[in-house]
């Protein structure tokens, strides 16, 4: 996989939930893929404009980052670990496929994992679960990337869940559309390059 140092930007997050926008923080999974988060910086940034991470937590997490470069090294493992995963998991849904158990316990672990994270407290609405107030921050974006991906498995919006059809993108998303056609994960960035190449391919 070819490391990218992207530029991120909100217009990158087409997922509609975190972990199909830790999926796509790799572009062409099946053909020639890039990866554009390759390091601890730029899966930090990815974090925050994903929302992730708050502008607090995302500045607790590059100064952990920066005097303790083995947590951050950790870090960057554990996204690469959940990323795979969750491509696989979420690669066998939208096929319509039951994932196999190899692909299973990887989630089951992270699922454990944010349960013991979590606790229940009284928030604006009442009761309400949350990540516990002494995690390190840069254990934050993967333990609620967690919690969107068990959400999506729980009710996997089966024929929703789509990949954009550009062969160089791969990118997944829900489609939220009411007459479920979308067809790229955005218009301006791949639907329009489908277009060109087919007015070239027909004109030129
Ligand atoms: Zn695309």
């Amino acid at each position: 996989m070819r490391p990218v140092d992207h530029r991120w930007k909100s217009a990158d997050i087409v997922g509609g939930n975190a972990a199909l926008d830790l999926i796509n923080t790799v572009s062409g999974w099946n053909h020639d893929p890039e990866d554009w988060a390759p390091s601890v910086a730029g899966f930090l940034t990815w974090a925050r404009i994903s929302g992730v991470l708050d502008a607090k937590e995302k500045k607790q997490a590059d100064r952990l980052a920066a005097t303790s470069p083995a947590a951050a090294e950790r870090a960057l493992a554990s996204m690469n670990e959940l990323r795979l995963t969750l491509r696989r998991l979420v690669g066998s849904l939208e096929q319509g496929q039951d994932p196999g158990s190899e692909d299973l316990s990887p989630i089951n672990r992270w699922a454990r994992r944010l349960a013991l994270s979590r606790e229940v407290k009284v928030g604006r609405n009442g009761i309400e679960f949350a990540l516990k107030q002494d995690l390190p921050a840069l254990e934050l974006p993967c333990l609620r990337v967690t919690a969107a991906a068990l959400a999506l498995l729980e009710n996997p919006p089966a024929t929703r869940l789509k990949r954009c059809r550009s062969r160089d993108c791969g990118w997944m998303f829900v489609d939220g559309s009411k007459n479920r056609s979308r067809r790229w994960c955005d218009m301006a960035v791949c639907g329009n390059l489908s277009k060109a190449k087919r007015f070239r391919a027909r004109y030129a």
